[in-house]
């Protein structure tokens, strides 16, 4: 019994850390996380096919613009997987801390085909 008491103190001490050093550190991300969309504004047509799959709306296309609320975005990939050209991709930006609620909305400026 005593052994088992040495073991439990010492198993901490010889196993390595479970934890990251995050914020610090950027955290290592598997290839499949998915993270905020991001647009390839040259790519993009306007067609809005992203608009209109998007389940909350967190992406509009006022005039020449290309915008996405991060605050509404879910990173359920629909966006990317509608856009006929390709557009649109999940990057890995996950790390979404604001200090208000305007500093949240992405814009791009797509171009329209000639
Ligand atoms: S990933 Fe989903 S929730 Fe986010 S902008 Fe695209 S369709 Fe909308």
């Amino acid at each position: 019994m005593p052994f088992d008491v040495f073991e439990r103190v010492l198993r901490p001490l010889r196993s390595r850390p479970v934890t990251s050093r995050y914020p610090d550190a950027a955290p290592d991300l598997p290839a499949a996380a998915r993270g905020l969309p991001e647009l390839d504004a040259a790519r993009c047509d306007g067609s809005a096919a992203c608009v209109d799959v998007c389940p909350t709306g967190a992406i509009a296309l006022p005039g020449s613009l290309w915008t996405l609320d991060a605050g509404a975005c879910v990173f359920c990939g629909a966006c990317e997987r509608v856009c006929p050209r390709d557009a649109i991709r999940l990057g890995q930006r996950i790390e979404l801390a604001a200090r208000g609620r305007a500093d949240l909305t992405i814009e791009r400026t797509w171009r329209r085909e000639p």
